[in-house]
């Protein structure tokens, strides 16, 4: 069977490690027809917009995709192209595994857990009020009357929605994830003892969904900031972990350094019928164009993308493939060198190559 995928390079180290995962994926032998279509800042030169209806479309009609990094401008007008795809076509989930491999330089060995975070609201919603706008001194006067709490009038406003409707959806989804991976354990990441009616509906919200789970799956809660801490010391403890979308956002970077850093994380945004595949990092722009930096990430993604498609023998033969590689350390990125300008470190392409070479 053929699968029809699309394929949105990226910006700035996007290309070169989209086209890695892609030349990877083609030589697992899996047949399948790649459909480009473009977001960011290569999308705005030649369309005029950040993220083209015909790129929704085309995610839409294949319902898979492999997505490089995108982009987001700090502090400027638009909004991050990456939250918009996840939002436009509802992928409310963010699977985030977090493995170390043999050869990686970490802390620790043997960490195997799972960032599952909520895709859709908190304060990636988007609802964000400029400070010294009329609608934000509205906004402020309005909320000053019904919370009885002063504002000061130069604020800026960010608005945390959290539902009760998301929350049990990603508490389940959490759960589903655990019974079909035989994971054994669920732990939800919260702030209610500050945020009692976003965190703390999180929280009540899944206690109420974990029932359905007791006796085949252990449940358990822990605040964020002692959860970072408790990441940092003691990772064997955890195995899977859902979390609103900020925390979920952050705790993941810091589980990507537990196992070797950015280059290494894998992600995958998943909705009801579609589901995007991306690495957790960024676009790197100081790296674009350099053939340096580590296809790792991206690679790993397209591995959770062809379990996504059922292709089991595929999957499992181009993660041992990087695992292989990265345990012989020859042929790798300077990330996973002690010294980052270690002559020996090899580029981008030359790393999918050496995995490659390991798939025959
Ligand atoms: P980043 O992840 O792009 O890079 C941070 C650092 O991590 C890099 O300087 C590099 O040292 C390291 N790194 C990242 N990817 C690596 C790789 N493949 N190999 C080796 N080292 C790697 O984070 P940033 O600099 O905060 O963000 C840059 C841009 O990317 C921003 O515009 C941000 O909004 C965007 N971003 C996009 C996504 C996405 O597309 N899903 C995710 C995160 C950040």
């Amino acid at each position: 069977m053929t699968h029809k995928i699309t394929l949105i390079p990226g910006d700035g180290i996007g290309l070169e490690v989209s086209t890695a995962a892609k030349r990877c994926v083609e030589a697992t032998g899996v047949k399948i027809e790649w459909e480009e279509a473009l977001a960011g800042s290569v999308a705005l030169e030649k369309t005029g917009e950040l993220l083209p209806k015909s790129t929704l479309d085309s995610i839409r009609k294949n319902k898979v995709a492999l997505k490089g990094p995108i982009i987001t401008p700090v502090g400027e007008g638009f909004r991050s192209v990456n939250v918009g795809i996840r939002q436009a076509l509802g992928l409310y989930a963010c699977v985030r595994p977090a493995k170390t491999y043999p050869g990686v330089k970490s802390l620790y060995k043997d960490i195997d857990l799972v960032i599952i975070r909520e895709n859709s609201e908190d304060l990636y919603a988007g609802i964000e009020f400029e400070a010294g706008r009329p609608a934000t001194k509205n906004l402020i006067q309005e909320i000053e009357k019904y919370s009885k709490k002063e504002i000061r009038p130069d604020s800026g406003i960010s608005i945390k929605p959290i539902s009760k409707a998301a929350s049990a959806r990603i508490v389940r989804f959490a759960f589903e994830y655990a019974l079909k991976c035989k994971r054994k354990k669920v732990t939800l990441v919260h702030k209610a003892n500050i945020m009692k009616f976003t965190d703390g509906l999180f929280l009540k919200t899944g206690r109420e969904v974990a029932k359905d789970y007791a006796g085949k799956v252990i449940f358990n809660e822990a605040i964020v900031d002692n959860m970072a801490m408790q990441l940092v010391q003691k990772p064997h403890l955890y195995d899977v972990l859902v979390l609103p979308n900020l925390y979920g956002d952050i705790l993941s970077d810091l589980c990507a350094g537990l196992i070797g850093g950015l280059g290494i994380a894998p992600g995958a945004n998943i909705g009801d019928n579609l589901a995007v595949f991306e690495a957790v990092h960024g676009s790197a722009p100081k790296y674009q164009g350099l053939n340096k930096v580590n296809p790792t990430a991206m690679i790993l993604s397209a591995v959770l993308m062809l379990e996504y498609l059922k292709e089991e023998k595929a999957a499992r033969q181009l993660e041992n493939a990087v695992k292989a590689v990265i345990a012989e350390g020859l042929q790798v990125t300077y990330d996973f060198k002690s010294d980052p300008n270690d002559p020996d470190a090899v580029g981008t392409r030359e790393m999918a190559e050496a995995i490659i070479k390991k798939l025959k």
